[in-house]
């Protein structure tokens, strides 16, 4: 079988790495790809948002299956275009990809459905919504409605943080279109949870429960990023619970997004926060986590073209989703500066050393790299994803860790702390 992969993350360079071992893969591609994926698969430079672009191509060389691994071709139709031209394809169509693009549509479907969340109210209006924040207690959480890379989302503790994010959105404009509407959202105090399920639109298995860690500092200090670090399965996420999210949010979601002529095919992801035990919904994203895939795929036994094949032909209530036994960490390496401005072109060394155990207890997943003129060097803010697998969490941690501390270039940052506070609650 000939698969192209779309994207170019440590995401979907962990989507290339686990689909390299299927003995079913004839031709691998990734479009655009990255220095590290280019190892495993032929990178072809198409850019991600491409659809006419990637549909030529994967006419042009007989690729049999694409798989979508960012959101920003999915909101673009891929799916649908693809589908219409009778081509397989691994994601959601345009209105399916809502639940990701569309903040307040998917807070509608789920207080329509009493799917769990947070209260909220929508408003496009500046002096409506300044109006409604008086009434409200502190914190406060302020949504721009579309995407806005992570920063659309402010949780204000002050009343005069809260009127500047509404103002930000509906008055400056900082987020475009995406913020010309917002959804102001009651605070939940809890903690956090991924939870991502493959479906075809009818069947829908979760995989394991994650978490990752999204502000730049040790100790949940500093601005939030795309996300510094991830592991899985992570301890919060009993079967009791994974149960419930099943039963309570993720077959609901699905059930409801069929009903609605939106059937979503792919991998729904739900960014839970857990109060006293009991899911809510933050958000969906209508794809892989990044890093969370970087953790989770490495734990996944069944053949990953076996899973995605069973939801593009829609039987996925015959599929056995199996996994190994083992708990995943993976540390992101970031450029200094990041999540704000940063160096390119810096060369990395140490991957060899990195590399050192057996080959079965690290991988490292390129992010931000590329090759220039035969070296490998820096080309975006999160540049690699060092993934640990132990038996234990503190194992796999260890082993991640132990990987990246040979791994060098200019104004290297990664986090030291992924996955301690889960090891603290665990021995406590
Ligand atoms: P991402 O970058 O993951 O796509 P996003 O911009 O889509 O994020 P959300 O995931 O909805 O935004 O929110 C970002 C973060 O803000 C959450 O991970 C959570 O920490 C916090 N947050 C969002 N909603 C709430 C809430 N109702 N109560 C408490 N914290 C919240």
């Amino acid at each position: 079988m000939n698969i192209l992969v779309i994207g170019s993350g440590g995401r979907e360079h962990a989507m290339v790495w686990r689909l390299a071992q299927s003995p079913r893969l004839t031709r691998l591609y990734c479009a655009p790809g990255n220095g590290g994926i280019a190892q495993q698969a032929t990178c072809v430079p198409i850019a991600a948002e491409d659809v006419a672009g990637l549909k030529a191509f994967v006419q042009r060389e007989g690729i049999d299956l694409t798989v979508v691994g960012p959101e920003a071709p999915l909101a673009a139709g891929i799916a649908d275009e693809f589908r219409k031209a009778k081509l397989k394809i691994f994601g959601p169509t345009a209105l399916a990809a809502q639940v990701e693009s569309s903040k307040i549509f998917t807070k509608e479907l789920l207080t329509s459905h009493q799917i769990p969340t947070a209260r909220a109210q929508s408003f496009d209006q500046v002096e409506p919504a300044l109006a409604y924040l008086r009434d409200q207690p502190l914190p406060i959480v302020i949504k721009a409605d579309g995407l806005a890379q992570g920063k659309g989302v402010v949780v204000a503790t002050t009343a005069a943080q809260a009127e500047d994010a509404v103002r930000d959105s509906l008055e400056r404009h900082l987020f475009g279109a995406a913020g010309r509407r917002v959804l102001i959202e009651q605070f939940l105090d809890g903690e956090e949870l991924t939870v991502m399920a493959v479906t075809d639109g009818k069947t829908v298995i979760p995989m394991l429960p994650a978490q990752d860690h999204k502000r730049v500092g040790d100790g949940d200090t500093g601005p939030n990023t795309g996300g510094m670090g991830a592991y899985a399965p992570a301890p919060l996420g009993s079967a009791a619970l994974i149960e419930r999210v099943q039963r309570t949010v993720l077959q609901p979601t699905v059930d409801a997004l069929s009903r609605m002529g939106r059937p979503f095919q792919g991998v729904l992801y739900a960014g839970l926060m857990i109060v006293k035990g009991e899911p809510y919904v933050l958000e969906f994203n209508a794809r892989l986590g990044d890093p969370e895939t970087q953790a989770v795929l490495p734990l996944l036994k069944t053949d990953l073209v076996d899973v995605i094949e069973a939801v593009v032909e829609h039987r996925l209530d015959q599929c056995r989703i199996e996994w190994h036994p083992l708990t995943a960490v993976c540390v992101v390496l970031t450029s200094g500066g990041y999540p704000g401005s940063y160096r390119h072109g810096c060369p990395i060394s140490g991957l060899a050393a990195a590399r050192q155990d057996d080959g079965h207890h690290t991988i490292v997943f390129h992010a931000g790299t590329a090759v220039t003129d035969g070296s490998l060097v820096t080309a975006g803010g999160r540049v690699l994803g060092v993934t640990g697998l132990g038996s234990t969490l503190l194992e796999a941690r260890e082993r991640a860790y132990a990987a990246v501390r040979p791994i060098q270039f200019d104004g290297r940052h990664f986090r030291t702390d992924i996955a301690m506070r889960a090891l603290r609650q665990s021995r406590a």
